[in-house]
């Protein structure tokens, strides 16, 4: 199967000639170019933002019921192509075809509940306090053409997250994905047009991300920004919001802590563990990275995790034997070695990994160190890869306080058999979602969103929605 030729989605023509230029698209799993991705200008941009406000006018006037069947037609056709999205997708972004397919399903199931949803975008009568007032009504709307940013690591899923969204609630879109894998978003975005999603409702740009945002952001016709990325970018694009006020909603980074409480099931919280770390090599927000596990367990579960952990087989995602794929960029081989270089010299031990594969692509092995110093900048940021620490712990209070010590508060999990254990957790610890015993805590009917600098504002649930809608206030009197 071939991989696309990459085009732009810009005032509802597809363009491969653009004024910005092009770049290589690479596969990460032998560094070979797949093909080149032409970029926007000012010119393409401007257009796409004066698109998406024309396509804004027109899909709005559609009923709930009507943008539903639109979008609802756009899964269907998801699910028919899922075998050569997927396939597109491993290609340019490198996790295990598997795990691609389950990406691109899963991703129509949000749109699909976030279409139902907003059938049920309900305002509020309110009773009169004062008299000559017929009615008062709080009611939503859609918030207008909204910007969306994404990262690479599930390159269907989080642009269907916005795109979703957005055109449930009456929205239209400029998405710009990630530059390494934009035509799993095409690929996504003809979905969209081959169902009936009006062309201006629905823009796909792609370019140099600082240019692209900074232009989109402060473009008049862009109501709102949603954006998924590293805590850095995410603050920056916050303060150009700020300037326009701006709706934002930022789903940023996380460092997700791991309890192991004594009364923990060994071998299923340690089979789960590893299973969780290495998915899509580590490269998930929510992905555990700090292991506490209690002392009775800590030698013989940090032994188990490191044997397992040793043993998965790397390769290509397109090769049925893969447990963990190369990480999609070579920045990310480099981010790798220095977080592992750094503890390493500060005094962490190496319990198994550590370095680059010996292999062509942007493979590094599965890693896990102990004996972190707390003041190690592994300790304190996300490292996006396939690096786990463990440390042992004596009381759970003291697990607690470990786990809420972080800047990040995406998401964290727990194993424990006991229930008020289970309850105190799910109070006690600072993050947006919280798996006890379970780490899926990504499913299209429940609010996805972090705490602290992970973010605010929610994405999936009934939650969802509401970021790409207003409230107004409408008082009806009657004339004396
Ligand atoms: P990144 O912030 O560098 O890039 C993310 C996206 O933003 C990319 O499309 C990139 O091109 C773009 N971008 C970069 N600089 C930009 C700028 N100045 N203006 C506009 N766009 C810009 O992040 P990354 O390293 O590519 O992605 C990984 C990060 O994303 C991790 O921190 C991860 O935790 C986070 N993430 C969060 C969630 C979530 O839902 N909370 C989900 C997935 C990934």
């Amino acid at each position: 199967m071939k991989y696309p030729i990459l085009a732009l989605h810009i005032g509802g023509q597809w363009l491969t000639q653009t004024s910005g230029g092009e770049r290589p698209v690479l596969n990460p799993a032998d560094e070979s170019t797949l093909g080149m991705l032409p970029l926007a200008g000012e010119p393409e941009l401007r257009a796409a933002a004066e698109s998406a406000r024309r396509g804004f006018a027109q899909w709005r006037k559609l009923s709930a019921l009507e943008r539903f069947t639109v979008l609802r037609r756009a899964t269907d056709l998801m699910r028919e192509r899922a075998a050569d999205i997927a396939h597109v997708l491993t290609l340019e972004q490198g996790k295990p075809l598997a795990e691609a397919l389950r990406e691109v399903t899963l991703s129509a199931d949000i749109i699909e509940f976030q279409a139902e949803e907003a059938k049920r975008l309900y305002g509020r009568t309110v009773p009169p306090r004062v008299a000559g007032i017929l009615s008062q009504t709080v009611m939503r709307q859609p918030v207008g053409p909204v910007a969306a940013f994404t990262a690479w690591n599930f390159p269907v899923n989080l642009p269907a997250r916005k795109i979703g969204s957005a055109l449930a609630a009456g929205c239209s879109v400029v998405v710009k994905p990630a530059e390494e894998t934009p035509g799993s978003c095409m690929a996504l975005v003809r979905c969209f047009l081959d169902a009936g999603v009006p062309p201006d409702a629905l823009n796909m740009v792609c370019g140099e991300p600082a240019q692209v945002s900074s232009l989109l952001i402060a473009h008049p016709a862009i109501a709102k920004v949603s954006f998924t990325g590293s805590v850095a970018v995410g603050k920056l694009l916050g303060e150009m919001c700020a300037r326009g006020v701006k709706r934002y909603t930022p789903e940023l980074g996380g460092h997700a802590p791991v309890i192991v409480c004594e009364d923990a099931d060994f071998d299923f919280s340690l089979k789960t563990s590893v299973v969780a770390k290495y998915r899509n090599a580590g490269q998930v927000c929510a992905s555990p990275i700090r292991f506490y596990v209690h002392r009775k367990h800590y030698e013989a579960w940090s032994a188990g995790f490191a044997k397992a952990a040793g043993a998965l087989r790397l390769g290509p995602g397109l090769d049925a034997q893969t447990q963990m794929g190369p990480l999609a960029h070579a920045r990310r081989i480099d981010d790798m070695e220095t977080l592992v270089g750094e503890a390493i010299d500060q005094g962490a031990r190496l319990l198994c990994g550590g370095k680059r594969a010996a292999r062509p692509g942007y493979f590094f092995e599965a890693t896990v160190l102990t004996d972190v110093p707390p003041a190690c900048r592994l300790a304190n940021t996300e490292p996006f890869g396939p690096i786990a620490t463990i440390e042992p712990f004596d009381e759970l209070v003291n697990a607690i306080a470990k786990a809420n010590d972080s800047p990040y508060g995406l998401g964290a999990y727990a194993f424990t058999r006991d229930l008020v254990t289970a309850h105190r957790l799910a109070e006690e610890i600072e993050a947006g979602m919280v798996g006890i015993n379970h780490f899926g805590v990504s499913q299209p009917e429940m609010p996805f969103g972090g705490w602290k600098e992970s973010g605010h504002g929610h994405e999936m649930g009934a939650e969802g929605l509401l970021g790409y809608t207003e409230l107004k206030t409408v008082i009806v009197g009657v004339p004396r």
